[in-house]
């Protein structure tokens, strides 16, 4: 029968997390799926689960996801997981000053960054031999294979009765009375007292179908990846920034297990804005070598390795870099999206917080700051 109580537009880590924690509330969940799992930007993901340098409105949340996550690796075999902890390199004194924000603030929060000097860094990570002043240094941050991540919860959610349709796009949510009662598809309706749209950059086309505008907009997360080196980076290295997302200034270089060193940098000007999720973007030359630049900066003992691929997604962006998460326009309708390009540091949470609201249970943590009214209502931070 095409029923759920719970229907969950999109099978990125986002909907995945939620499809699992709304089935162990005893709900029955379908999921439609326009591709694969993972097939749009969470496959394409670092996916590096932090708490360092991110949104301090959002710390309490961020130390619950990561605490998750790691729960999820010991209790499932085959998840390939690392807690790995994650540099932030500082070219100035500026930069080290906004660091010492950082390290209080997190550690106000029981966490355990610290300020290091190059010498204790090259203890740490060898081979980052270029010019910086010093960097911060957080044990705290791991890195997830993204596509065995949403399968895991994919198969969690689905052993507690989840049931997912793939290839099947919803084209419309279908509203009667004020109450939502399913989605249209490519393969015909479903029916559900409760529509959850987690579909990243395509979440405001669908919610537009009831009248709900969503200020969500695709941007385009690129990155590039060398042939495969012995294992030589051992942490994911950042640069410092000001505030959480992936937005200019961002660097992100870690070395897969398989060993292909992963890599990006975006600065200013380096990246065109892309308009419609469905189109299929390049990667920008500018980009290119603006992460060339700063990997072979950083890393200059890697000046012969070859260029093996380039890859470019889109990532789904809000004004304030906040996810928007929880219900909004007709009863029954939820959006779970505007990951900002930090989905994995948050994804459990979002589910958490979306089992929460069905439930009418309180959070333990804020949930004001992804009300997906909030532009709307001119509340944005
Ligand atoms: C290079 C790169 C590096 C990154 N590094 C990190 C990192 O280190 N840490 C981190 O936390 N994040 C990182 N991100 C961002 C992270 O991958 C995203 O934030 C996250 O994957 C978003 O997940 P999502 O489920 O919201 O979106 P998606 O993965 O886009 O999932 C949405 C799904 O919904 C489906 N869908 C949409 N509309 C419909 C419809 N109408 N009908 C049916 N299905 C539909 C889509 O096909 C898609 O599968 C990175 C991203 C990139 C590209």
């Amino acid at each position: 029968m095409n029923r759920a109580k719970v229907v969950v537009v999109g099978a990125g880590v986002v909907g995945a997390a939620i499809a699992e924690a709304v089935s162990r509330t005893g709900r029955s969940v379908r999921i439609i799926e326009q591709g694969v799992p993972g097939g749009a930007v969470s496959g394409a993901s670092l996916a590096c689960i932090s708490t360092h340098m991110q949104d301090k409105e959002e710390l309490p949340f961020l130390i619950w996801n990561r605490d998750q996550w790691a729960a999820l690796h010991a209790r499932r075999s085959g998840f390939e997981y690392a807690r790995c902890g994650q540099l932030r390199f500082l070219r100035s004194e500026d930069e080290i000053e906004s660091a010492r924000y950082w390290i209080d603030t997190e550690t106000a929060c029981g966490l355990e960054p610290e300020l290091l000097e190059p010498e204790a860094i090259r203890h740490i990570e060898p081979m980052l031999t270029g010019p910086i002043a010093a960097a911060t240094w957080s044990l705290d941050s791991a890195v997830v294979n993204p596509f065995l991540a949403v399968r895991m919860l994919l198969e969690d959610a689905q052993a507690q009765g989840a049931q997912i349709q793939c290839h099947a796009r919803a084209t419309a949510v279908r509203v009667e009375h004020g109450c939502v009662v399913g989605v249209d598809t490519t393969r015909g309706p479903v029916d559900g007292d409760v529509v959850i749209i987690a579909g990243g950059p395509w979440t405001a086309q669908l919610a537009a179908s009831v009248d709900v505008h969503l200020p969500i907009r695709p941007r385009k997360a690129q990155c590039l990846a060398t042939v495969s080196q012995p294992l030589s980076i051992r942490t994911v290295v950042g640069a410092c920034k000001s505030e959480g997302g992936v937005g200019v200034g961002y660097t992100q270089i870690q070395q897969s297990m398989s060993g292909q060193i992963l890599f990006n940098t975006v600065l200013a000007n380096g990246v065109e804005d892309s308009e419609d999720p469905d189109h299929v973007p390049e990667v920008d030359r500018s980009f290119i070598r603006d992460s060339i630049e700063t990997f072979l900066f950083l890393f200059p003992g890697f000046a012969d390795v070859e260029l093996l691929r380039s890859w470019v997604r889109h990532e789904a962006v809000t004004p304030d870099n906040r996810f928007l998460v929880g219900p909004i326009g007709p009863t029954g309708l939820f959006v779970a999206a505007g990951d900002g390009g930090t989905g994995f540091t948050r994804a459990i949470g979002i589910g958490r917080v979306i089992a929460d609201q069905l439930d009418g249970r309180e959070s333990p943590f804020r949930t004001d700051i992804y009300d997906p009214s909030r532009f709307a209502r001119g509340l944005q931070a």
